[in-house]
C-alpha cells in the first residue's frame, strides 16, 4: 500500500474548539433506555419530565408561627383568637380563618383558607386560646402560593440535560421512579507505540507502561461513555490499520501517540488510507499541539461506507498530559453529543495566582496547577513539572491554569483562568 500523507491544518485553540463544536452539534446518540431513577444519575435525560401536580401542591408555610389575615395586624400589638393547629402532613382542610382569628402552623404545612400570611413564632406570645402578635406581616409573607414554583403540566426538565442531584430530586418530586435516558456511547481507545506495553506484563527498561488508555477510559466513563480498550498497536502500518478498523466498530475512536512529525508516527497515514477527512492536524496549544480531529466514511455495521455514514476519530498526542488535556478540550464535546447532551460552551473559572509564571509566547498553555485556599480566597499555583510527559506532577494537580498565547509573564496576585478537572 502506498503511504498517503495527510493534509496539515494547524488552527488556533479557539478555531479548533469551534470546529469540534460544529461537528458535535450534528451528532445524535444511538438509542434510549428506561432506567431506575437512581441509576440515571450522571446519564442524559431522553424525555421531557412534566409536573404531575402543582409545586407546591398547597400554599406552603415557610416558618413555624401563626397563620393570620395580614389586615388584622394593622395595629400592633394585637391579640387574635386561636382556632386550630396545623402541622406538616395534616390532612384536615376544613379550617377557614375569619377576621380576628389565627391558627398555629408549622413549616411545610398547608396554610388554611382565609389566611394570607404567617407570623413567625418569635414575634408572638401565646396565652391559652389567644395569641398576642407584636409585628406585622405583608400579604403573602412566609407562604409560597400553590403552583408558584411549577404548575401541573409544566415542563420541569428537558431532554439533553445531564441528570445531577437536583434533577434527580425534581424527578422524584414528580413521582418518577424510572427515567428514559440516552444509551451510553461506546468509545474505542487505541494506544500506539513500539515502546508501549500493557500494565499486566513485565516491563523492560526501554519500555513504557500504557497509561493513556487508562486515563482516557476514566475520562470517557466520567463523561457518560463506555470504553472499548483495544490492544496496544505497534508503530507498523499493517497491524495499526487492523486495530484502527476494529476501533471503528465503536461510536468514536480515540488513538494516542503516533501523531507527531516523527518517522514512525503513522496514524495519519493509515487514516488517510481509510479515506479520512481531517478537520485539523494541530492546534496552537501546549501541551497537545499535534492533536488531530477527523472522520472516516463508515457504516453503522462496521464497514467503510461510500454513501453517508461517518465515524469520528481523534489522534491525541502520546505524552500523557497532552492526552488528558486534549480529551478535555476537544474530545469531550463530541462524546457529550453522542450521549445526547445539549451542547455546552467551554468556560474558564478564575482564581488568583499564588506565584508568578513565566512562559514562552506563541501557544495557549494549559499548565497543571493546584487550586487551594478557602471560601472567597481561591488561589492557584502551577506545579513544578518536567513537561507534558510528567504524569506524576499532573496527578498531584487538580486543575490547569490557562495562559493566553501572548502572555509571557503573569504576576502573583493576578486573576487567571483555570480549567477544572
Ligand atoms: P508519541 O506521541 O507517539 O510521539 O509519544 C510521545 C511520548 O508519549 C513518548 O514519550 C511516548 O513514550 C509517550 N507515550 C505514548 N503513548 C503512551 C501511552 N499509551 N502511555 C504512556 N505514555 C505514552
Ligand atoms: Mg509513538
Amino acid at each position: 500500500m502506498a503511504p498517503t500523507s495527510a493534509p496539515t491544518a494547524v488552527l488556533s485553540f479557539e478555531e479548533a474548539r469551534h470546529v469540534v463544536e460544529e461537528h458535535a452539534a450534528r451528532l445524535r446518540p444511538n438509542g434510549k433506555e428506561l432506567v431506575e431513577l437512581l441509576e440515571s444519575a450522571g446519564q442524559v435525560l431522553a424525555e421531557p419530565i412534566f409536573a404531575d401536580r402543582n409545586f407546591p401542591p398547597f400554599p406552603r408555610a415557610t416558618r413555624d408561627g401563626y397563620a393570620v389575615r395580614a389586615a388584622d395586624l394593622s395595629k400592633l400589638p394585637t391579640t387574635l383568637k386561636l382556632v386550630g393547629e396545623i402541622k406538616a402532613g395534616s390532612a384536615d382542610t376544613t379550617l377557614n380563618l375569619e377576621a380576628g382569628q389565627a391558627a398555629a402552623i408549622m413549616t411545610g404545612a398547608a396554610a388554611p383558607a382565609g389566611a394570607d400570611a404567617v407570623v413567625m413564632v418569635e414575634y408572638t406570645s401565646r396565652a391559652g386560646d389567644r395569641v398576642e402578635i407584636t409585628r406585622g406581616v405583608t400579604t403573602g409573607e412566609n407562604i409560597v402560593p400553590a403552583g408558584s414554583e411549577a404548575k401541573r403540566g409544566d415542563r420541569l426538565l428537558s431532554p439533553g440535560m445531564r441528570l445531577d442531584h437536583a434533577a434527580i430530586g425534581l424527578a422524584a418530586s414528580a413521582g418518577r421512579t424510572r427515567l428514559l435516558v440516552y444509551s451510553r456511547p461506546r468509545v474505542a481507545v487505541l494506544a500506539t507505540g513500539d515502546e508501549i506495553v500493557d500494565i499486566d506484563v513485565p516491563v523492560a527498561r526501554h519500555q513504557i507502561r500504557n497509561s493513556n488508555s487508562y486515563s482516557l477510559a476514566a475520562q470517557v466513563q466520567a463523561a457518560g461513555g463506555d470504553t472499548v480498550l483495544l490492544p496496544v498497536a505497534p508503530d507498523e502500518p499493517e497491524r495499526l490499520r487492523e486495530l484502527i478498523v476494529e476501533g471503528f466498530d465503536a461510536d468514536m475512536l480515540l488513538i494516542t501517540g503516533g501523531v507527531s512529525m516523527g518517522k514512525y508516527d503513522l496514524v495519519e497515514q493509515v487514516l488517510s488510507q481509510l479515506n479520512a477527512e481531517f478537520f485539523f492536524t494541530g492546534a496552537q496549544i501546549q501541551p497537545g499541539r499535534p492533536v488531530v480531529f477527523g472522520r472516516v466514511p463508515w457504516n453503522a455495521d462496521g464497514e467503510p461506507s461510500a454513501t453517508g455514514g461517518f465515524k469520528y476519530f481523534f489522534g491525541l498526542p502520546g505524552n500523557p498530559v497532552s492526552t488528558m488535556v486534549t480529551y478535555e478540550l476537544f474530545v469531550r464535546p463530541v462524546q457529550e453529543a453522542l450521549t445526547g447532551m445539549m451542547p455546552q460552551k467551554l468556560v474558564w473559572l478564575y482564581a488568583r495566582l499564588k506565584s508568578e509564571i513565566k512562559t514562552k509566547l506563541g501557544l495557549k498553555r494549559f499548565l497543571p496547577a493546584v487550586l487551594s485556599g478557602e471560601f472567597e480566597q481561591a488561589q492557584v499555583e502551577v506545579v513544578r513539572w518536567q513537561g507534558s510527559g510528567d504524569i506524576a506532577a499532573t496527578a498531584r494537580a487538580n486543575c490547569y491554569v490557562v495562559i493566553p498565547a501572548d502572555r509571557g509573564l503573569i504576576a502573583a496576585g493576578d486573576w487567571v483562568p483555570i480549567l477544572r478537572r
